[in-house]
């Protein structure tokens, strides 16, 4: 039976209530939870294809909430950028993630995610770099990880940022190569140093034809740019292998492991004598 309008209409507006009031609440706890340092980094390995050697690890934002346990960053990172928070919660787990990082194998590269949001602010590189000077991590082991959106609104301030950034030696790494959101044109627009995949192509990479040939033009398009290639979303034995096949150099995903907390990378590295 149809529902009357005015019933459907009340249903309506309470549950948009109730959305609007999560919301909120995740806004209010997240201007508390950034101070106190409960937006932590955790570690996801990076591994070079074939080898299986760890390369590093990318950082990757966690809410350890008092009462609901970790929240996952899709859940506050839009929240953070529409607030403007996003500029001290990335300070917070950078610092963090430096401060664990810094006496792990030097070899190793720690790779952070940088949203486009935060390529407005003129201070950003000065920013980053006085993260790296406290907590006395080397720029030489840090990549930042950029997934390129309203860049091209400020492209000469993201370029300005990007050199200082260069200049120290940080590297760049496109990320989400493939989607809408990062394009061909992106490519020569920065200076990076390296090419990230999107998980959604590398998921699929074995049932869908569509997806493996992206996967392939993508890596033939770095071997020619002399960009190498980093694939993320890899789950199994079978994707690893098809990647390896196709002359991708790194990958990440659930089959190396699901991210690590800073005591759970340590006990990794521990065992791997790679600290
Ligand atoms: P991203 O940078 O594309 O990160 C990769 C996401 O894929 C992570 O989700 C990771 O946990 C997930 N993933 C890893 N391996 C696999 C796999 O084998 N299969 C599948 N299906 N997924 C896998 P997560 O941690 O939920 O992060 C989501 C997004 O949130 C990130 O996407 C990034 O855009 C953003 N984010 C996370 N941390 C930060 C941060 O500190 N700063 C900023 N600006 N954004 C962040
Ligand atoms: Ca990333
Ligand atoms: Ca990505
Ligand atoms: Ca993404």
């Amino acid at each position: 039976a149809k529902k009357s309008g005015k019933n459907r209409h009340a249903w309506f507006d309470a549950s948009m209530e109730r959305d609007l009031q999560a919301r909120n609440e995740l806004e209010s706890g997240l201007r508390v939870a950034i101070p106190r340092h409960q937006i932590v980094p955790y570690f996801e390995q990076q591994v070079e294809l074939g080898s299986g050697k760890l390369t590093g690890f990318e950082v990757l934002a966690r809410w350890e909430h008092p009462t609901r346990g970790l929240i996952s960053p899709e859940a506050f990172i839009p929240i953070a950028e529409e607030t403007g928070m996003i500029a001290d919660l990335s300070l917070s787990v950078m610092h963090q993630a430096f401060t664990a990082a810094r006496d792990w194998d030097p070899g190793l590269i720690i790779s952070i995610n940088i949203s486009p949001w935060q390529l407005r602010d003129a201070w950003l590189a000065q920013k980053i770099i006085k993260v790296l000077t406290e907590t006395g991590f080397p720029a030489r082991r840090c990549e930042i990880e950029i997934t390129e959106t309203a860049l091209f609104d400020n492209l000469a301030l993201a370029q300005s940022i990007v050199g200082s950034l260069k200049n120290q030696g940080v590297r760049l790494a496109l990320d989400d190569f493939g989607t809408g959101y990062s394009s061909l044109a992106h490519l020569r627009a920065l200076p990076f140093d390296r090419i990230k995949i999107d998980k959604s192509f590398v998921t699929s990479l074995i049932e869908s034809a569509d997806s493996a040939a992206i996967v392939g033009a993508i890596a033939r398009l770095g071997e020619s740019l002399n960009l190498p290639v980093t694939a993320e979303g890899v789950e199994d034995a079978e994707i690893e292998q098809r990647l390896t096949a196709i002359g991708v150099s790194k990958g990440q995903g659930w089959y190396y492991g699901k991210p690590l907390s800073v005591a759970g990378a340590r006990r990794l590295l521990a065992e791997r004598r790679l600290i």
